[in-house]
């Protein structure tokens, strides 16, 4: 009996095994060619018109114009009165944290308050909203407290459990005692931190193996936490690891052939973040000259995540009003230096400061407010943070090898960049997730 119910079950397993492999070969077999109206491959200075897209296995097998026979049987997808992209790349977010809102509690009760397999299935909503609004990429940097949580929505996504966009992973982030979240409580209580605390290099070290050995793709440091207006009306943020504590990061992080993005605002911070290395500089409020000629100098990239900064302002008379005036005084010099610079400036968000209910492409319209071409802005968001992560010519770009990650909007993004925020087709590894443009 027990003999022929294994014989029973290793059947069906191995039928099973035939008719996946069968549904591979077809999918393979199958080509889909879209046909794009106008195309912004996402390296190319202008768009092309009347392109087709051939998709097969996933994979975009080549880009023709019109001329090109379609082969018989393949699922044509008419996007001839559409603008086509290569899926976006947003890469700072946070898809475990849930907007921050002071009226529920803000940052604290995300920690304190909310359990885990709530927060799991938040950020479950925060991966399936930026893949319907055409992000297929975000690099995740730090879970706020929710351990590694972000690895298992990865894996969840890759094994197809859930939808959501391809994740580059940072896990715990790393900050030092008095530079993290949740503090002003009581000293004798032990609160949680939003990011894993080390003091020391030694601790610095572990830490980055840690979060290395639990599957960070990146690691993300907090190099700047506190900051206010002194006396002269300069922004002052309060600095938090030591050069020696991120240099064992950085060597660390770049011996498992991985990088590191460091949060800094300006001043020592920022300082530090360059002398120590960092791979990638967040936010960059205030940035120097000098900096910015030592950024160029070790082309460390630049994600200056303008959104957080310009809405929802405390006050005027207030410390915390004249602090937030300041950032975005200061930022927007910042960015256009690094234009003028040509600096290797990244498409970040920041997403969950911000609640994941808002727009994933609002910072393109702040990005071109600022100065910055929209073309750049879209590269800005494809094939540049392709090449951050290492995977340049195999997503934000549509042209052959690549993965078959394909939106379109209906209208011109050149001429109006918000266009963006209406992203009505999405293709995912050659599968179509959403398709609202009208036949
Ligand atoms: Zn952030």
């Amino acid at each position: 009996m027990r003999r022929s119910l294994i014989c029973f079950f290793a059947l069906a397993l191995l039928c099973a095994g035939v008719a996946r492999s069968q549904t591979a070969a077809q999918s393979s077999a199958t080509v889909a060619v879209i046909r794009a109206g106008t195309l912004i491959d996402g390296t190319s200075d202008k768009p092309r018109k009347n392109q087709l897209i051939f998709v097969r296995g996933g994979r975009i097998e080549k880009v023709t114009d019109t001329s090109a026979a379609i082969p018989e049987g393949a699922n044509v997808i008419d996007l001839s009165n559409a603008t086509v992209l290569p899926g976006l790349i947003d890469s700072h977010t946070h898809i475990f944290l849930w907007g921050e809102d002071p009226a529920k509690g803000g940052y604290d009760a995300n920690i304190l308050k909310a359990g885990i397999a709530l927060r799991a299935a938040r950020a479950t909503y925060a991966a399936k909203r930026a893949l319907e609004q055409g992000f297929t990429t975000l690099r995740d940097v730090e879970t706020e407290g929710a351990g590694y949580g972000d690895v298992g929505i990865k894996q969840a996504i890759e094994e197809g459990t859930i939808p959501g966009p391809r994740i580059f992973a940072s896990t715990r982030a790393i900050s030092t005692t008095g530079g993290y979240n949740l503090e002003g409580y009581a000293p004798e209580l032990d609160m949680p931190k939003g990011a894993q605390l080390i003091d020391g290099p030694v601790q610095a070290r572990k830490a980055a193996r840690e979060q290395l050995d639990h599957g960070a793709d990146w690691l993300k440091v907090y190099m700047t936490h506190r900051s206010w207006v002194d006396k002269q009306g300069n922004l002052v943020s309060q600095p938090t690891l030591t050069v020696e504590e991120l240099k064992a990061i950085v060597d660390e992080a770049h011996g498992w052939g991985k990088k590191v993005a460091c949060h800094a605002y300006n001043g020592i911070g920022l300082q530090r973040a360059l002398d120590g290395g960092c791979d990638s500089i967040e936010h960059g409020l205030e940035i120097t000259d000098a900096q910015i000629a030592q950024m160029q100098r070790q082309g460390t990239w630049y994600c200056p995540t303008l959104s957080p900064y310009y809405d929802d302002w405390a006050p005027e008379d207030t410390p915390a009003g004249k602090r937030d005036r300041a950032r975005a005084m200061v930022h927007e010099i910042s960015f256009r230096k690094a234009l003028k610079a040509h600096l290797k400036i990244v498409y970040g968000t920041d997403i969950g400061g911000i609640p994941w209910t808002e727009p994933l492409a609002q910072e393109f319209r702040r990005m071109v407010t600022l100065g910055m071409g929209p073309m750049d802005a879209i590269q800005s968001a494809t094939s540049r943070a392709a090449e951050m992560l290492d995977m340049r010519g195999e997503i934000g770009v549509i042209a052959p090898g690549a993965y078959a990650e394909v939106i379109a909007v209906a209208g011109d993004p050149l001429k109006d960049v918000g266009e963006l925020e209406r992203v009505r087709f999405v293709m995912q590894n050659g599968v179509v997730f959403k398709n609202e443009i009208a036949k």
